[in-house]
Formats: C-alpha cells, sequence, structure tokens
C-alpha cells in the first residue's frame, strides 16, 4: 500500500533510538523527508547512520526539554520546509514509589513529555491549517488509562497528552489537520531494554520480561513485548492520506492490555 507520503516533510523527535527511529524509518521507508531527532550531535548521527543515511533524512539535534530547545529545532527544521508532519514522540520514564517523586521530577516530567508537544505542535499548527494539510501525532501510552504504580509522574504526563491531542484536533476542525495520539503498549525499545534489565538486576533478563507480563501487565493479551516496527506502522497509516477522517483519535496499540471495549 502506497501511504502517498512521498517528499512529505516530517519532524520525529527522539527519533535517535526505540519507537522514534523505528517511525523515522517507516516514514522515511514510504518516501518521506524526515528529520531526525536526538538531544546530541552525535546521538543524531549514530541514529542517522543506523537509519542507513541518504539525503532524505536530515539530522537536527536539540533538547525538546527545553523552550529554547524546541525554538532551535523548530527553526533548523523549517530551514528545510514547512513542517507537514509532526510526531511527538520524544519521552522519559523512570519508576519511582510515589512518596520519593521530588516537585523537580514532576516538573521534569511535564516538560519533556507534554510541554515539549506543546510547543512544537504550537509552532506548527499555523502553517498546517493555512496550508490545509498536516498531521500531528502525540506518542501517548497505555500508562494514560491504566496509571502505572510504579510511575504516577510518568502516567500523568501521558494522560495530559490526550487532554492536548483531542483539544487541539477541535482546534482544527474543518481543516485538513488531524490530530491524534497513539497508546503504545509494553514495547520492546532501547529504553525498556534498559528497564527490564534495572529490574532483573542480578536476575536473568528473559525471566524477567517474562514476570513482567504475568505480574505487572496480566491483562495484556499477545503476553509479549510489541516491536518498535509495529507502533510504526500505525504511526505511519495515521500520516497518511488514507486517514484523513481520523482525528482527535486515542489510538491504542497495546496488544490489547487495556480492558475496556473501545
Ligand atoms: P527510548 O528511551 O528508547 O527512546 C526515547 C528517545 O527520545 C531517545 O532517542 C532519547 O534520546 C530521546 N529523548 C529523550 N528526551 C529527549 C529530549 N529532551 N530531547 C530530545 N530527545 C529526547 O524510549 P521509547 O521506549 O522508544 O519511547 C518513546 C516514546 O514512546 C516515549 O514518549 C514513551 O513514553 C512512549 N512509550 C513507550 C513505550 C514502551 O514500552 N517502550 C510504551 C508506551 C509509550
Amino acid at each position: 500500500m502506497d501511504l502517498k507520503l512521498t517528499n512529505k516533510l516530517a519532524l520525529v523527535t527522539g527519533s535517535t533510538s526505540g519507537i522514534g527511529r523505528s517511525i523515522a524509518k517507516t516514514l522515511h521507508d514510504e518516501g518521506a523527508r524526515v528529520i531526525v531527532n536526538g538531544r546530541s550531535q552525535k546521538s543524531v548521527d549514530a541514529g542517522i547512520e543506523k537509519l542507513g543515511g541518504g539525503e532524505r533524512l536530515i539530522g537536527v539535534p536539540a533538547d525538546v526539554g527545553t523552550a529554547e530547545g524546541c525554538q532551535a529545532l523548530i527553526e533548523a527544521a523549517e530551514k528545510v520546509g514547512p513542517i507537514e508532519i509532526l510526531v511527538n514522540n520524544a519521552g522519559i520514564f523512570e519508576p519511582k514509589p510515589f512518596e520519593e517523586i521530588t516537585d523537580e521530577d514532576w516538573l521534569r516530567f511535564y516538560e519533556i513529555n507534554v510541554l515539549s508537544g506543546v510547543r512544537l505542535s504550537r509552532a506548527v499548527c499555523g502553517g498546517m491549517k493555512q496550508r490545509n494539510w498536516g498531521r500531528i501525532v502525540f506518542i501517548s501510552s497505555e500508562s494514560a488509562i491504566n496509571i502505572p504504580v510504579e510511575m504516577i509522574q510518568y502516567g500523568m504526563t501521558k494522560t495530559a497528552q490526550l487532554a492536548v491531542s483531542r483539544g487541539l484536533a477541535k482546534a482544527m476542525k474543518s481543516t485538513g489537520v488531524t490530530v491524534n495520539s497513539v497508546l503504545p503498549g509494553p514495547t520492546w525499545s532501547e529504553g525498556v531494554e534498559q528497564f527490564i534489565e534495572d529490574l532483573a538486576g542480578d536476575g536473568d533478563v528473559e525471566d524477567t520480561k517474562k514476570a513482567f507480563f504475568q505480574e505487572a501487565r496480566p491483562s495484556s493479551l499477545i503476553q509479549r513485548f510489541a516491536s518498535t516496527e509495529e507502533v510504526a506502522a500505525l504511526v505511519a497509516y495515521i500520516c497518511s492520506e488514507f486517514a484523513a477522517a481520523t482525528t482527535g483519535a486515542a489510538l491504542r496499540c497495546d496488544g490489547g492490555l487495556v480492558d475496556t471495549c473501545v
């Protein structure tokens, strides 16, 4: 299926590894020009190398967890052209007991996971509206609905993304701009690999992966981690011409983990 993304300009934040890199790869394979973003030049260069290089991959290092970083990213990206697809993917997660989550932790999570997407969407949505075409996608999580007790600060940010995404979709009413969120379930990214290794400690990583589904995510219907490619496939479809009638939606890619019919 040709997703009709040839030459569209996409910005994918946090695309030097994990889910973001797979989204960048899928969009690139579909013919899009993709701005690859990470915090440092080194990580951006390494990310582009892993993606196989090519003139349609443009690296822009910037920390999207700050206002200056978002501004620098937009300025550099718009030198390439108007941004037609924005995927707000960059995000952090870290297990911590509620009593130990400090004000600084709450604010850091909010700034990196929520405000980054707010700032970048605010910068691009006007142009998209004028051109009457655009795609904005927030990579939220099943944790937006199933708040994880081991990282409540993370769950808060993922729920907030749903509110921003739904509200912005309404603000884009009657235009060719769609705004959606995607809710992955546990997905085998570099970040999650580290998370499981930390959880395993001196124990066996494979046993820890199995125990994670049996104990922490028993309602998962696939009882395994999704691959980053599986999440990227849904995101690429949402960014395509074919998804023009899907907006304001929270789309699950959670392995059936959230136990509701809709
Ligand atoms: P990851 O840690 O493997 O990759 C995240 C990427 O974002 C990295 O390249 C990192 O360098 C980048 N990044 C982080 N902070 C940044 C910043 N301030 N500026 C620029 N880049 C930054 O993570 P992942 O598992 O691929 O997660 C990607 C997104 O998917 C996150 O928003 C996460 O919340 C969400 N998600 C992940 C899972 C999962 O199980 N992996 C499940 C649901 C949702």
